[in-house]
């Protein structure tokens, strides 16, 4: 109950600011999302498919800010597709087809409740502006490097989601165990309880957001990746990955929605701080 009451007090206290990029040419483009079929109106706000919506800062879960802000429920009336954790930072969030999926520090999968709450993540509605045969990359860096040529050519100052879909060779993930009171660093957090898992052959779906390079002090810049396999029974933070056919789906987003905790551990956060090597270990275990 105590909880709830908290949950429901950030929740209210959420800020929100939205920044455009501009207009919606989408070069090379094979689908391009029709502005009306925009659903109907939530209670309070439009649902804007094109916003990349944000929870907090990653700088933030680097500093042990792992308490949920933004309730599953609400992070539905941002999208349908993307990344993220959960309070205490308890495993990987993957959000996909509207539904929000925990692979959690001991290897399970599982469908979360409205009410689940989550400090950090990245949603958008997917809505395909093209499709990228990835087939064969023989790494993650592959992949990525395959991703990052169509990001050069559709610009790389805009925002992007991604979901390819596929088979996998092998695909190496992470999770972690949920942390306590009082939280740890997220470096310290992951020395002590990351948990690895190598799979092999396996169907399934990578979600991952790309920031561009002006997002390093809000997020990380470039690509973050999780993963769920097609039998919704694992998944976790990508580490590495070989891919065998697979399909991914762009969507260029130029809009970006963040929505601050407003919690009093934020508040007294100070932001003049270069946490860029934290984000990095966090993000590659490197
Ligand atoms: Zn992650």
């Amino acid at each position: 109950m105590l909880r709830k009451q908290v949950a429901g007090a950030l929740a209210s206290a959420v800020l929100t600011g939205t920044i455009a990029l501009g207009g919606c040419a989408q070069p090379g483009a094979q689908q391009v999302a029709q502005p009306e079929a925009k659903p109907a109106e939530s209670a309070n706000e439009a649902q804007n498919r094109e916003a990349l919506y944000q929870v907090s800062l990653l700088q933030s879960l680097t500093e042990g800010d792992f308490e949920g802000s933004v309730t599953v429920g609400d992070l539905k009336q941002h999208g349908d597709t993307g990344i993220g954790t959960f309070d205490g930072l308890n495993g990987e969030l993957v959000m996909l087809d509207g539904q929000v999926w925990q692979a959690a520090g001991d290897g399970s999968v599982n469908l979360m409740e409205d009410t689940a709450t989550i400090p950090f993540g990245n949603v958008t509605f997917l809505d395909s502006d093209e499709t990228l045969d990835v087939s064969g990359a023989a790494s993650f860096e592959a992949l990525l490097k395959q991703l990052d040529g169509r990001v050069e050519e559709l610009g790389i100052n805009n925002f992007y989601a991604v979901r390819i879909d596929g088979t996998f060779d092998k695909m190496n993930v992470r999770s972690e165990h949920k942390q306590e009171q009082p939280y740890p660093t997220i470096v310290d957090a992951l020395a002590a309880d990351q948990t690895f898992f190598d799979l092999e052959g396996v169907d399934g779906s990578m979600v991952g957001v790309y920031c561009p390079p002006y997002m390093a002090s809000l997020n990380s810049a470039g690509w973050h990746f999780h993963f769920v396999t097609a039998d919704h029974k694992q998944g976790g933070h990508v580490l590495d990955c070989v891919v065998g056919k697979a399909t991914a789906t762009i969507d260029q987003t130029k809009e970006f929605d963040l929505a601050l905790p407003g919690s009093q551990k934020f508040e007294s956060t100070d932001f003049t701080v270069d946490r860029s090597a934290d984000v990095k270990k966090a993000e590659t275990n490197e």
